[in-house]
């Protein structure tokens, strides 16, 4: 029989089919996806369906001052939704109904635990977009997308998903509901509290309705270019000169190891002797797309690129794309991998990656690079010979180098996975005192009883 109160109440308010303590079953919602760190044992694992009774469980856990950790679909890159031990996991995957699509206002409004693939889907049936698309879009929910302001392939033109943020339903981390943001196009009445929400990760309460911003849908992509490089400073110059002169639908690099890996995992035959190779798409409509693609490939040319190659055949795109999608598992199966992911200027990509092979060679440590040429948003991933103590220590040190290699050239700790439990101590790094200072009281204001989701994003000392 249960001897826990606080667990009882929590069937009582939401029945007992949705409230979980079965340590086996507890186990499957202890970690995300974060290969370096994982969470502890939860109290309860709660799987509401309603935004009444998300409300429920955050009153019950302020009454009883038990840590909330929101979660989705448990995709995570940065430990963000790890549980710690003690805690009630709420988790919001089962709230994962469409439930209004405004064709006028361009709005679709979604539970939170809603697939990234399914709202693109829904919407592309009545003629329209939903653009952000991270690599792991079949399977991420769009209120984990909103937590850590997810990016993706297409954000190059198209933005990240702050940019389609129109109005949240959350509940606050005292247990109201609240709705902030306006579905209105324009705004400017008072803060902007939905957007404070964006890349919270869970640290400012739970999301439990988006509406989300559409676009109608662009033309299908004209075409595909792959450009090889022979230097990395080619391959930087390219990136600059396109930024500067066109918007390309899509413009993603790989280094040599993650080329190698695809290579040796899908058989792409995309050239192995280059350094760099970049993949660029347009949607433009009609002849104008054409010409973007002409004038990227004549971009690439004037570099020094050694091998050009385009395809106007949507399949073979397609395979490219989906090569590019799964170069983190390519690398994965090199060996045991940490995934790192900073962002620089595009002016500074070129610098960047050849910095981040200066500094894997220093610590004679494989790393392969790929991410999103476009807007500067590299993915480093480090492959070790093995988990040793000591090789998992010079991984930390290798780690460590190319964060401030990307902070020394103006960039950022994270571009798109989050902070979560894995790039805390660089937030100092990033921000001054007086900036970390505000956070802290943003957060202690709107989380007096310092529950939701704590140690996450800035070290907590209560949990330190
Ligand atoms: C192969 C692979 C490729 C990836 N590619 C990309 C990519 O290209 N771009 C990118 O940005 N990310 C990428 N990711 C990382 C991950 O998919 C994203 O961070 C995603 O947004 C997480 O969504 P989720 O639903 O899985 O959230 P979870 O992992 O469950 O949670 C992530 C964070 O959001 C919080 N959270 C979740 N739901 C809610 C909610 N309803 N309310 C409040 N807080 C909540 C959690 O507390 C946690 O802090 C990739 C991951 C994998 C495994």
């Amino acid at each position: 029989m249960s001897c826990d109160v606080f667990v009882d109440r929590l069937k009582d308010a939401i029945g007992q089919d949705q409230v979980i303590t079965d340590p086996d079953i507890m186990n499957s919602y202890r970690t995300d996806r974060t290969s370096t760190v994982e969470g502890s044992m939860p109290r309860v694992v709660t799987t509401p369906t309603t935004a009444t009774q998300v409300e429920s469980l955050v009153k019950l856990a302020n009454e009883f001052k038990v840590p909330v950790i929101p979660q989705g679909a448990l995709s995570g890159l940065a430990g963000g939704a790890d549980p710690i031990s003690g805690s009630i996991v709420i988790n919001v995957a089962k709230m994962n109904r469409i439930l209004d699509i405004d064709p006028v206002n361009l709005l679709a409004t979604v539970e939170p635990g809603v697939i990234n693939k399914s709202l693109k889907d829904t919407v592309a049936k009545e003629g329209f977009f939903y653009p952000p698309d991270p690599g792991s879009y079949t399977f991420c929910s769009i209120g984990g997308n909103i937590a850590t302001n997810a990016g993706g392939l297409c954000c190059v033109k198209y933005g990240v998903t702050a940019d389609y943020v129109s109005q949240l339903e959350i509940i606050s981390p005292t247990g109201g509901l609240m709705v902030l943001g306006r579905k209105t196009k324009k705004s400017s009445a008072g803060y902007r509290l939905a957007q404070l929400f964006v890349g919270s990760e869970g640290t400012l309460g739970i999301v439990t309705k988006a509406t989300m911003r559409l676009r109608h849908a662009p033309a299908p992509v004209a075409g595909t270019v792959v450009a090889s490089f022979s230097t990395l400073d080619a391959m930087g110059l390219s990136l600059k000169e396109i930024a500067s002169k066109l918007s390309p639908s899509l413009l993603e690099v790989m280094d040599k190891v993650t080329v190698m890996a695809i290579n040796s995992w899908k058989n792409l035959g995309i050239d192995e002797e280059a350094e760099a190779v970049i993949v660029a798409q347009s949607d433009v409509k009609g002849a104008e797309g054409s010409e973007e693609l002409r004038l990227i490939e004549s971009i690439c040319a004037a570099a020094g690129s050694t091998e050009i190659y385009r395809t106007e055949d949507p399949e073979e795109a397609d395979a490219l794309l989906e090569a590019r999608r799964l170069a983190l598992t390519a690398l994965e199966r090199l060996g045991p991998a940490i995934l790192d992911d900073v962002g620089v200027p595009v002016s500074r990509i070129g610098d960047m990656i050849s910095e981040i092979a200066r500094i894997s060679e220093m610590h004679e440590i494989k790393v392969g690079t790929f991410g999103h040429g476009g807007d500067g948003n590299l993915h480093p991933t480090l492959i070790l010979p093995s988990r040793s103590p000591d090789v998992l220590k010079l991984a930390d040190r290798c780690f460590a180098d190319i964060v401030s290699a990307a902070l020394s050239m103006g960039g950022t700790i994270s571009g798109e996975h989050g902070v979560g439990l894995i790039k805390r101590e660089y937030m100092k790094d990033q921000y001054g005192p007086l900036e970390v200072d505000w956070m802290r009281r943003i957060k202690e204001a709107l989380d007096p009883n310092g529950l939701f989701n704590p140690n996450k994003v800035l070290f907590d000392e209560q949990y330190s």
